[in-house]
């Protein structure tokens, strides 16, 4: 029976991640994954300068034309209000997630992890430590890295759930014409084009990805949302409109159990006010190999979830503070001085920017924006955040 340090569930940025950072460790990893790659995963593929940095140190992937259009210009929107443009930002960059996850795990294969996409896993006992596949293979493993995404069953089997309903958040997405966009092209946010969400048009050279996303609960009526987006941006719906769970601000605190490190979505790293989340998929995911390095070496698979868990922290740290922000960007109360505030502010959407670049992080961006706001605001807001 194969036997391996790491089986990773999952070959999306998490798992590749967790793959590449393994074997540079030297420890051995099977990838596994029921898909067989290049396969369609619904996503923006907006890469921030947060996200180019790991890339860089975990894959040593630069931003080259081949995966990546870079954008400069931005236009942000509320309702039918133009809150303003702004040009010559620091760089964002789009990518086809088809093929972007594709490179990371030729990139992973390459530094030897074994091939296991495109296998269903048939049985998981993750008490022995062992998955048997469709094909009848069986393999063993110390540790598992559970990079298997939002609805990742690895998180059910743990926690019996792999998400809570009230945080959730979902998206709807199109691939609508492209405009034949240049580097000029501004990338559009329509903030409240969702309810405690947004809407975004990402143009490319393949096609435009427009989406909008929010809370799960608050949205019922998510169709009905994008079809009005669409009618507003000027796209006929003629694009297949798909779907999909994002987290939405609720990172799990203790993010596995036993031998298992939950990564990526899986452990629900997304950011809840830009949803950035493949940053942090390819971070956590190297994070929980470097984890897995140290407690195999230590001979005590045990060690390595407190390990990953305070390394991860951090990341937790981001999230529970962009959800501190995240009343005043979407709260309909708070909604008309947030207008007021950023539309009236080059330095706070620069800000935001700088946020997206990865030049600047929550702390300062809670400061900055605490400054700016009329004290009414920042009342409701402390009182929104301690849940008054
Ligand atoms: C509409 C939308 C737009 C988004 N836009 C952006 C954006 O512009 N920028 C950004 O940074 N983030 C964005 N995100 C978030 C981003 O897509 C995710 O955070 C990111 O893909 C997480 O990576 P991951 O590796 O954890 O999971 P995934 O990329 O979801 O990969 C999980 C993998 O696990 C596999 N898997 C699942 N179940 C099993 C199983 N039982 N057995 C084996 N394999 C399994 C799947 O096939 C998949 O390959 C967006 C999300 C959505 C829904």
């Amino acid at each position: 029976m194969p036997d391996f340090d790491l089986v990773i569930l999952g070959a999306g940025p998490a798992g590749t991640a967790a793959a590449m950072q393994a074997r540079r460790l030297g420890l051995t990893a099977a990838l596994v994954d029921k898909a067989e790659f290049p396969r369609p995963k619904l996503c923006g593929g907006l890469v921030t300068g947060r996200c180019a940095a790991h890339l860089a140190e975990i894959f040593g992937i630069g931003i080259t034309p081949d995966l990546f259009e870079t954008r400069r210009n931005f236009e942000f929107h509320l309702h039918d209000q133009l809150l303003g443009t702004l040009e010559d930002v620091p760089p964002l960059h789009l990518t086809m997630r088809w093929d972007f996850d594709h490179r990371l795990l030729q990139e992973a294969l390459a530094a030897g992890a074994a091939d296991y996409t495109g296998h269903r896993v048939e049985t998981h006992d993750l008490a022995a430590g062992r998955l048997t596949l469709a094909s009848g293979e069986t393999l063993a493993y110390r540790l598992l890295i559970a990079a298997d995404g939002v609805q990742s069953p690895t998180a059910k089997a743990l926690f019996g759930q792999p998400f809570s309903q009230n945080t959730i958040g979902f998206a709807l997405e199109i691939e609508g014409p492209s405009q034949a966009p240049t580097e000029a092209t501004p990338i559009r946010i329509d903030f409240a084009a969702a309810n405690w969400g947004y809407g975004w048009s990402f143009p490319k050279k393949q096609s435009t990805t427009i989406g909008l996303g929010g809370l799960h609960a608050r949205n019922p009526q998510m169709k009905a949302h994008l079809a009005a987006y669409l009618a507003k941006l000027g796209t006929g719906q003629t694009a297949k409109v798909k779907g999909h769970f994002l987290p939405f601000g609720a990172p799990k605190p203790i993010p596995g159990k036993g031998n298992v490190l939950l990564v990526g979505d899986a452990a629900g790293l997304v950011d809840p006010i830009t949803g950035e989340g493949i940053g942090h998929a390819i971070h956590s995911g190297a994070l929980a190999a470097r984890a897995a390095k140290i407690a195999l070496d230590q001979g005590d698979t045990g060690r390595a979830l407190p390990l990953y868990t305070t390394a991860t922290k951090p990341i937790r740290r981001a999230i529970a503070q962009a959800r501190m922000l995240r009343p005043l960007i979407f709260s309909k109360p708070l909604q008309p001085f947030f207008a007021r505030t950023f539309a009236g502010s080059t330095t706070l959407k620069r800000d935001y920017m700088h946020l997206l670049s990865g030049d600047m992080e929550y702390p300062a961006l809670l400061r900055r924006t605490a400054l700016r706001l009329p004290r009414a605001a920042f009342r409701y807001l402390s009182a929104a955040a301690s849940g008054n």
